[in-house]
């Protein structure tokens, strides 16, 4: 049985008011699990299985390339024997079978994707294609990276093609089977589409073309835009302080997203070519939100991306050096189809995953920690919360088998508040003798679980 094996690391601030306290977990999914049991805050379905150690601030990037890549190789140490020998796994249908485990995808943004990839900054971590021809759209594809090749390229070979050949530093993911580093890294919806192509570039060019035909007028007409959103189930009114927004998260994006071609109809009416380049954007971004996909919704997605294309042009002249070189997040988009066909639907590969895990792995830790030395007792914490979830997930699947005799029983270890029977005589009735006094329970121990 192949177990593809879904990572994740993303850096985060670990103290919200004040400090400069920081994390960089790596986390652990497995493909075989289905993806609202990985995302889900109940289950052992994500898993953190080590903190990294904060990058000094080194002018030397090597050396904090080569500090990242030993880190990761020691990490990841335990599944290069088990890749070839394989584990026995118990799986759901009780049967025990080999799995042989791959590291199949990482999930992580644009510079974390470089680092891991020792591709050099402003290339595309997954095919040759230059920087300076991005985004490439509608182009034939470049040569897609391989690992194996650049092990024979001198370091002036390497990086003509983007990528970096460190004395003394080999990838980490070379020492893992029929591992491709490169196409581990994945479509990510969040950073890529929507902080990237759609907030960050788009509408900054968009804003752009506003103050180009409204002049300094042109943030009070949008403002005055988004204040005037009719009230709707699933529509945000941003008020008249939608140009002041800081904060931006995922769900602003995507409410920015629902009401911005209706908002810039009339205010671009003079530009049909590139308002339909942006109505071309926003079916891109919600079609490769998509949870599942057809032949059909694939070519909508090709069609939509060519659509996209062809209206940059209007959009040429907000760029410093009139040429979008430069912009990987853009040359993204090329690899949707590809990476969907591979590896299933974005929100499999999203950041958003690993967004999330934050909170409810990381952040919970460190509050239960005495903010000295951290990180052991984080680990720590969440090796603890790990048996005790796994514990609780065994009570469960009893508990829901009304044909066990032990349900009720591990229905109130789960609930303290489910029914129990009230102190005082017995009833004649013989309803209260069906419930016993939680006092009386016994844990189960592991055996008799089994
Ligand atoms: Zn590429």
């Amino acid at each position: 049985m192949l177990v593809p094996l879904i990572l994740g690391s993303d850096k985060t601030m670990l103290s919200t008011m004040s400090g400069d306290k920081s994390a960089w977990p790596i986390y652990l999914t497995v493909g075989n699990l289905a993806k609202e049991k990985r995302r889900s805050t109940k289950c052992n379905g994500l898993i953190l299985i080590g903190i990294l150690p904060k990058c000094p601030n080194s002018p030397d990037q090597h050396a904090i390339k080569r500090a990242l890549h030993c880190a990761l190789r020691e990490i990841l140490r335990s599944l290069e024997s088990y890749e070839r020998l394989g584990i026995p796994i118990r799986c759901a249908d009780g049967h025990t079978r080999l799995g042989f485990p791959r590291l199949a995808s990482w999930l992580a943004d644009y510079p974390e994707q470089c680092a891991l990839t020792l591709v050099i900054y402003r290339w595309c971590p997954r095919c040759e294609c230059d920087p300076k021809e991005f985004p490439a759209i509608g182009q034939p594809g470049s040569r897609k990276r391989q690992l194996k090749r650049y092990s024979s390229l001198s370091a002036e070979e390497a990086k003509k093609v983007g990528q970096w050949k460190i004395p003394g530093l080999e990838n980490f993911a070379s020492f893992h089977l029929d591992c491709n580093i490169f196409e581990c890294m994945n479509t990510d919806r969040l950073h890529q589409l929507l902080k990237g192509v759609f907030k960050d570039h788009t509408w900054t060019w968009v804003m752009a073309l506003l103050t180009k035909i409204y002049g300094s007028r042109a943030s009070e007409v949008v403002d005055d835009g988004f204040a005037n959103i009719p009230p709707f189930v699933g529509l945000r009114n941003f008020g008249h302080r939608f140009t002041k927004v800081t904060q931006w998260t995922g769900s602003e994006y995507k409410d920015m997203l629902a009401v911005w071609i209706p908002l810039l109809a009339p205010l671009l009416k003079g530009f049909p070519h590139r308002l339909k380049g942006l109505r071309h954007l926003t079916d891109f971004i919600l079609l490769a939100g998509y949870h599942s996909h057809t032949d059909t919704t694939l070519r909508y997605l090709k069609s939509a991306l060519v659509g996209y294309g062809k209206s940059l042009d209007g959009f040429l002249e907000f760029r410093e050096n009139n040429s979008f070189a430069g912009i990987p997040k853009l040359h993204a988009m090329i690899h949707y189809v590809e990476c969907i066909k591979e590896f299933g639907s974005t929100d499999n590969t999203d950041t958003e995953v690993s967004e999330s895990a934050h909170s409810w792995l990381i952040k919970d830790a460190y509050r239960a920690t005495n903010k000295v030395d951290y990180i052991p007792q984080m680990l720590k914490w969440e090796k603890r919360q790990f048996i005790i979830k796994d514990r609780l997930n065994i009570l469960q699947s009893i508990a829901d088998d009304i044909s066990d005799h032990r349900a009720l029983q591990c229905q109130l270890m789960i609930d303290p508040k489910a029914p129990v029977a009230k102190p005082g005589p017995p009833k004649l009735s013989g309803l209260g003798t069906k419930c016993i006094p939680i006092q009386s329970f016994k844990f189960p121990n592991k055996a008799s679980l089994n």
